[in-house]
């Protein structure tokens, strides 16, 4: 049987702006992973009649239905109340979730005050979900065929009883096991990618394609299902082999975090070093880099060289260069990571220059030209960049950030450099 859930978020900072609903992203973005046909998103404030008519719609449409927000310890708290009256269930006293809301404050140091136990009024027969990472215990049951999850709303406890509680629960609800790898490619767009899938996409239904765009990258997502975790897998790898081999060195992993991630996974294994030299992107990749733990096993440092003056002085980028083809160039894109790799004293260097707007530089360069490029014991590769002129500052240095690692990248797998 194939569920259809509905993520009913409580909570009237959600409708007054003041936050975004990223709860009912991750658990959307969970939920399709295993499989689940998410349908309706619904935000309701603090507000018991209008919650109750909230649940009320929902029961009547979904057979799974997921609560975030409102099992807190304060009267606008709503949630466990509205749900339990839904389904006719009363709300009792537990006291093994009392005695662990007692120990969080002990543990933390906090003052507990007495509507903290407020916490522990549960739903009778409901599987309790218990929460590690605040007060607020969970909780699921099954009335009248539908499912009912509830879990707290800020998203540093939400994430994780996604992940720890409510995912068991639903992998309980379906027979067998849901499997799923996800390839990543750069150097494709969504669109492009799909349409080179699409008939496969239809035909398939075991396992399952699922194409995502993520800030200039691309994923599929396989996912299989079967009676165990071996059938499952192995549904799995022909399709996987077949998407590797159709999109070939656009693939930089599988099940892999990032690109950056396989830069410094690729360079620690061939004990390499890196270093950066970065204009436009204003140490984008060198903060990308250091966000993956570990980093420092490879990247070696790098210099933020917004102005003429420091790339002539510290990355001793010639003077003519700068002069003769401005900034914005590919001879001062290889000048400055070649500088970068001798002033750092690394094997490898990656630099960025151009213009990320929102308005053309001095030398009439458009908006979204950019140069990354390479400096390798071999040579200087660069890449250049015509990204659109659309003011979006951030994506085109994201996306320059990207493609400069994507360099690193190929330079790793002994591909050529696709330009
Ligand atoms: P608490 O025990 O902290 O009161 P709760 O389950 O009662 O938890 P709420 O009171 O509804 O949750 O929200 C607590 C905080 O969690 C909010 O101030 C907000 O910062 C965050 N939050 C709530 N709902 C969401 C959501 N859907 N997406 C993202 N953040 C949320
Ligand atoms: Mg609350």
């Amino acid at each position: 049987m194939s569920h259809s859930v509905e993520i009913l978020s409580v909570g009237t900072e959600l409708l007054l702006g003041n936050i975004a609903n990223t709860d009912a992203q991750m658990l959307s973005q969970g939920l399709s992973e295993l499989g689940l046909n998410v349908f309706w998103h619904t935000v309701v404030g603090d507000n018991p009649q209008r919650a109750r008519e909230a649940v009320a719609l929902a029961k009547k449409r979904a057979d799974i239905i997921i609560t975030t927000g409102g099992l807190g310890p304060t009267c606008d708290d709503l949630t466990k109340n509205v749900l339990a009256e839904a389904f006719g269930r009363r709300l009792v006293f537990d006291e093994g979730s009392a005695q662990r809301i007692r120990a969080y404050f002990q543990r933390t140091g906090r003052p507990m005050t007495d509507n903290n136990l407020q916490q522990a009024m549960l739903p009778e027969k409901c599987e309790i979900l218990e929460n590690d990472w605040g007060t607020a215990p969970g909780c699921a049951f099954e009335a009248e065929g539908v499912h009912v999850i509830m879990l707290p709303g800020p998203p540093s406890e939400c994430q994780p009883m996604f992940q720890y509680r409510a995912k068991p629960y639903l992998l309980s609800l379906s027979e067998g096991v849901i499997a799923s790898h996800t390839v990543k490619l750069f150097g494709i767009g969504e669109s492009t990618m799909e349409a080179q899938l699409r008939e496969q996409m239809n035909a398939m239904s075991n396992p399952t394609l699922a194409p995502y765009a993520k800030e200039g990258e691309c994923e599929l997502r396989v996912t299989a299902k079967a009676a165990t975790d071996e059938e499952a897998q192995a549904l799995l790898q022909p399709t996987v082999k077949q998407v590797r081999e159709l999109f070939r060195d656009k693939v930089y992993g599988v099940d892999v975090p990032s690109l950056e991630y396989v830069v410094l996974k690729g360079m620690g294994e061939k004990g390499l070093t890196l270093g950066t030299a970065e204009s436009c992107t204003g140490g984008l990749i060198a903060k990308r880099l250091t966000d993956v733990p570990g980093a420092s096993q490879v990247f070696k440092g790098g210099i933020v060289s917004y102005t003429d003056g420091i790339k002539e002085s510290v990355l001793r980028v010639p003077e003519h260069l700068l002069t003769q083809f401005g900034a914005v160039s590919k001879e001062v894109a290889a000048a400055m990571a070649q500088g970068a790799r001798q002033v750092l004293r690394c094997d490898i260097a990656l630099s960025s220059t151009g213009v990320a707007g929102p308005d053309r530089d001095d030398w009439d360069n458009e908006v979204g030209t950019m140069f990354v490029a390479i400096a390798t014991q071999e040579g200087t590769h660069v890449r250049a960049l015509h990204l659109g002129n659309r003011p979006m500052r951030e994506r085109l240095r994201t996306q320059t950030a990207s493609h400069a690692l994507d360099l690193a990248r190929r330079y790793l797998a002994g591909l050529d450099y696709g330009d």
